[in-house]
């Protein structure tokens, strides 16, 4: 854990909001900005005063070292409004956490657990009206940080600025999902940085999707670089199988991103009594399971679609379809989760944070 931060935030108020031109049940996602965004600059080795302020458009110096090197980290999380008009946080102490890990891995300085937190918390707060009730509205929360220091010089930057921007959105549903599992292209390798969520491990990917979107696929399942045989995860979504009755999820590594999702499931199924596995599922065994019919399921968890069910998969230019079921896992799980955060269901985990 981190120093707290001195510094109270200081609060500069848009003079008005933009809100009422906002068609919230048309919501895209991830393209509406609220009126208010949190930023702190790091500066001779320490964080300066942070402030929320009107969103707005900034100016860096084109030889900022993010635009060169790539020193770009981020979180991605969810506020959701219960019946009551309060509002709710998910784990957050867990994406504090993992972008402090990122940011090391960065070679980026901690981020204060209390600027992280609180500082989210009272901007979430000033935006209240934006995040709507019911469920499937929330409010989108999006940390992250960048190097500002300039010099096209191939070393870490001395200066850093951590934002955290909020986007209003519907429960995001992206329609049937079909993959491709990765046979040459890789997103993560050991001793990478497959772990860390920074920007780079998703422009690396942005290629390899582009070719399976021509070919009708949506994302790519990413197996071992090594020896791709072992199935890892999707872009943005850990991946769950369902074999007869039991979840397989692979063990999170150095090639895995450690999804707050994924961990939430995996202990949500447990107390349901259903049997989960982390360990690496092969390729070969995800074929032969499809074969003999013990293939139930395939899906992927993360915070944006909560649970996605995979529809199909393409192997070795083979595609392999999956059955539908009427009672899956994967929409039951979705429902459990999703009534913990909306606060319809108790909370016996305790995984949920007032703003
Ligand atoms: C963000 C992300 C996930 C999911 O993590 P959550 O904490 O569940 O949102 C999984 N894999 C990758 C590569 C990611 O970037």
């Amino acid at each position: 854990m981190n120093p707290n931060t001195t510094h109270a935030i200081e609060v500069l108020k848009a003079d008005s909001s933009k809100i009422s031109s906002v068609d919230f049940e048309n919501l895209v996602f991830g393209n509406i900005f609220t009126d208010h965004m949190l930023s702190c600059d790091f500066r001779n080795g320490a964080w300066e005063k942070p402030i929320i302020k009107p969103y707005e458009p900034m100016l860096l110096d084109p030889s900022a070292k993010v635009f060169h090197y790539g020193q770009a980290i981020f979180e991605g999380m969810k506020a959701y409004k219960d019946d009551n008009d309060e509002v709710w946080l998910f784990r957050p102490e867990q994406n504090l956490e993992r972008f402090n890990k990122s940011a090391v891995r960065l070679a980026m300085p901690e981020v204060p657990d209390d600027l992280f937190l609180e500082g989210m918390k009272q901007l979430i707060d000033l935006e209240r009206d934006w995040v709507k009730k019911g469920k499937g509205n929330t409010l989108y929360i999006r940390p992250f940080m960048i190097a500002i220091g300039t010099g096209v010089v191939a070393a870490p930057s001395t200066q850093y600025r951590f934002m955290i921007i909020l986007s209003p959105a519907k429960s995001y549903y992206s329609g049937e999902v079909k993959v491709i599992i990765a046979e040459h292209f890789s997103r993560a390798a050991n001793g990478g940085i497959g772990a860390a969520k920074a920007a780079g491990n998703y422009s690396a990917q942005f290629y390899p999707t582009k070719l399976a979107n021509e070919k009708g696929f949506q994302q790519i399942i990413w197996t071992d670089d090594a020896t791709h045989t072992k199935l890892e995860e999707a872009g943005t979504m850990n991946v769950f199988f369902r074999i007869n009755d039991t979840l397989y999820t692979a063990p999170t590594s150095e090639r895995i991103l450690d999804g707050v999702t994924r961990k939430s499931l995996i202990q949500l199924a447990r107390s349901l009594d259903i049997k989960v596995e982390e360990r690496s599922v092969l390729v070969t065994e995800l074929v032969d399971a499809q074969k003999d019919g013990s293939l139930k399921e395939v899906f992927g968890a993360g915070t944006a679609a909560v649970v996605n069910p995979i529809v199909g998969f393409s192997y070795a230019d083979m595609y392999y379809e999956l059955p539908k079921l009427e009672n899956s896992f994967a929409a039951m799980l979705k429902e459990k989760l999703t009534d913990i955060q909306y606060k319809i269901d108790s909370d016996p985990f305790g995984w949920t944070v007032k703003v």
